[in-house]
């Protein structure tokens, strides 16, 4: 079955939750709609899965309208990508929540896409060779994402803002402290807060600890490793135009241990020195 899709069946009835929601396939084409989408492997192409399912003409009915409904996919859509089953299931699963219409073009957007990459070393190369794999450019000149991950006091922050204010790109920051890791804020161009914003609200919320760490442990492998799969996902969202609406703005801290979790949104500085917290 293609990627995040689950199927139950329900009497006659068959529910199937895939990556854009839950149908039930009903009627005469429940049957031959299960037994496509349990052939699927993601890997043989539709043409050759559909003879293997009763009558042809019926099947192929059946295929497109669960490519129409966002549940399978042509997998030949995959064949520009000469990638492991890590980076082909992270494709499948973002080309499935695509409308249909946007699909034709998934491996080009995916490939022309422009990352710059800040901050520390071990996550980023790791990033990069993940970006790299699946044909992404990764540079600072004209990025279409910023990815910062802050390791360490806020040494470069000031400079990555200004290479991120100074450019059309979404910017996806991150932070590892040992085996804590926290993602976000995600800022679009239009966000009306910067990491300056960050800055300012740490220093505020300094006495509560709602957005600082004093915590400054290196991370090990586990946590890079970690940080760069969920930034990977991130900055091709970003570079997709699909990135959850109610992650911009918000930073999640994790701890790899105990799973402990905490959340929290990061509001625009009114007269912010770097962006005026979009005043
Ligand atoms: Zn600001």
């Amino acid at each position: 079955m293609p990627q995040g899709t689950a199927m139950a069946e329900y009497g006659d009835d068959i529910v199937v939750t895939g990556p854009t929601g839950t149908r039930t396939l009903s009627g005469e084409a429940a049957r031959p709609s299960g037994d496509l989408l349990a052939a699927s492997d993601g890997r043989t192409p539709l043409s050759e899965v559909v003879p293997t399912i009763g009558d042809e003409a019926t099947t192929l009915a059946v295929a497109e309208r669960l490519v129409a409904a966002g549940l399978l996919y042509p997998v030949e859509r995959l064949s520009a990508f000469d990638v492991d089953d890590v980076h082909r299931s992270l494709l499948e699963g973002l080309l499935l929540e695509l409308d249909a219409d946007r699909r034709p073009g998934f491996a080009d957007r995916v490939q022309s896409l422009t990352v710059g990459r800040y901050g520390d070393a071990a996550t980023t190369e790791r990033l990069g060779e993940s970006l790299a794999a699946l044909g992404c450019t990764t540079s600072e000149t004209d990025p279409d994402v910023v990815v910062f991950v802050e390791s360490d006091a806020a040494a470069d922050r000031q400079t990555v803002n200004r290479a991120w204010l100074d450019s059309e790109a979404t910017l996806v920051r991150a932070a590892v402290h040992g085996p804590e890791v926290e993602i976000g804020p995600v800022l679009s161009p239009s966000s009306e807060s910067c990491l300056a914003c960050l800055t300012t609200r740490e220093e505020l919320n300094d006495a509560g600890q709602q957005l600082s760490y004093r915590a400054l442990n290196p991370a090990s492998t586990y946590e890079t490793a970690f940080c760069s799969h969920v930034l990977t996902q991130l900055a091709l969202r970003a570079g997709l135009g699909r990135l959850p609406p109610e992650l911009v703005g918000r930073l999640v801290r994790l701890d790899l241990r105990t799973l402990d979790y905490s959340d929290a949104r990061l509001f625009g500085v009114p007269g912010c020195e770097a962006c005026d917290g979009g005043s």
